[in-house]
């Protein structure tokens, strides 16, 4: 265990007391009797998979939901012992040794995948079967459920654990709502042809996040929400679900350099640029390699609890601030490029909107090699460096709020 001494001047900062409260509010919502799988897959969209891990097994959630193996494994390397699920199917036939070693549940769908998955286990385990209702991508098609569910079955020590799907949602909420019922429909033909066997499932589920939210009906035994964690209920919908807290994220940046630019190549070379000299600037840390938009350029960060705006194009680590209205600033001073500082806050659709990106891309933007410095109670809980996400757990990370 190492401690941590803040070394990158542009870090994340997640209020993790809103993934619990998220948590929470679902689990509220739909009763004691419906399972909840939070999908916590591309890094918990970019949370941080083990932090949030960590956080939604100690909230009660009864299964977590990956992508990869990989994250499996990160999971369970950091001390997560909970049930996880792999999402997709990654090739079982070669890799089953490692969902034997690491107790991961795969996902089902090939009866290759299923008898390597049995040959490789010396006891009873876990699988979930993922059937295709109508999104068209992964999964054995829901008539041909039956047949499958069955073979499954009986081969040794394979338990079925789980079958899900995933929803469409496509134009969401208008024809996607219309559609995920007859996607449901689909999913309840399947289960009732297997008859009782199908209460013996203790996870059906249809429901992510505009599934679990909207439409109680498709329910069944579990839900899977992945955006509804960060507090994102399709978007266009966050205001009819005003218990969801969001964002969990701040982004945050040090003045690391100031600079009296008198020179006139810059202004020459770059004719894009329009900068007065002589002109007073400040060099932010963080550029495009962090995942902060060019599109950022022209418009302002919050800097003393103002806005300070943005005086040139981005280059890959830095991004250069006009600071002619801030004669104070110096080297040190923390920059806010989403949240709040002050009476001022830049709001994660604020900058969605400016950078034209939707949830979860402006997620996905955010470079992975960011340090992720996690709070709870309002004090710093853990930090995560890099995207191995390692996790501190005695940090003493100088000066960071
Ligand atoms: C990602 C994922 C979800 C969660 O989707 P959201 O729309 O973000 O709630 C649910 N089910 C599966 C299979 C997924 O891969």
């Amino acid at each position: 265990m190492k401690d941590y001494q803040i070394s990158r001047f542009c870090w994340l900062e997640f209020n993790m007391d809103n993934l619990r409260d998220n948590f929470l509010v679902l689990k509220k919502m739909v009763g004691p009797d419906v399972k909840i799988m939070p999908a916590i897959k591309v890094n918990a969209y970019s949370h941080g998979i083990v932090a949030c891990g960590k956080v939604l097994e100690e909230c009660g959630a009864d299964y977590l939901g990956v992508g990869s193996i990989d994250e499996g494994i990160l999971l369970r390397e950091n001390g997560v012992n909970m049930p996880i699920l792999i999402f997709a199917s990654n090739l079982i036939q070669e890799t089953a040794n490692l969902y034997v070693q690491y107790h991961l549940i795969p996902t089902i769908l090939s009866l290759e995948a299923a008898r390597s998955f049995s040959e490789a286990v010396s006891e009873p385990s876990d699988v979930f079967i993922k059937i295709d209702t109508g999104r068209g991508r992964i999964g054995v098609n829901a008539e041909e459920f039956p047949d499958f569910f069955r073979e499954v079955s009986q081969m040794p020590n394979l338990h079925v654990e789980g079958v899900y799907s995933h929803m469409a949602a496509v134009n969401w909420p208008d024809e996607g709502a219309d559609y995920a019922v007859w996607q449901y429909s689909r999913f309840k033909a399947a289960m009732d042809a297997i008859g009782e066997d199908a209460n013996r499932i203790p996870f059906r589920q249809l429901a992510n996040t505009p599934g679990c939210i909207a439409l109680p009906d498709i329910r069944m035994s579990g839900i899977c929400p992945g955006r509804a964690m960060w507090g994102y209920s399709p978007l266009t919908r966050r205001a009819e679900h005003p218990e969801l807290k969001a964002p969990l994220v701040s982004w945050k940046s040090r003045l690391v350099h100031v600079n009296e630019v008198t020179g006139g190549k810059f202004g020459e070379k770059y004719k894009a640029v329009k900068m007065d000299t002589p002109k007073r600037i400040g060099i932010m840390v963080g550029g495009m390699g962090d995942g902060i938009s060019p599109k950022i350029a022209g418009g302002y960060v919050l800097l003393h609890g103002r806005k300070c705006p943005v005086a040139s194009t981005v280059s890959l680590e830095h991004t250069i601030l006009d600071l002619t209205d801030f004669p104070d600033a110096k080297p040190g001073d923390e920059i806010v490029i989403l949240g709040r500082q002050g009476e001022e806050e830049i709001t994660l659709e604020q900058r969605m909107e400016e950078w034209g990106l939707t949830v979860p891309r402006i997620w996905t933007e955010i470079s992975a090699h960011l340090d992720r410095h996690y709070y709870r109670d309002g004090k710093l809980w853990a930090v995560a460096k890099d995207e191995r996400c390692l996790l501190y757990t005695s940090p003493s990370p100088r000066d960071t709020r």
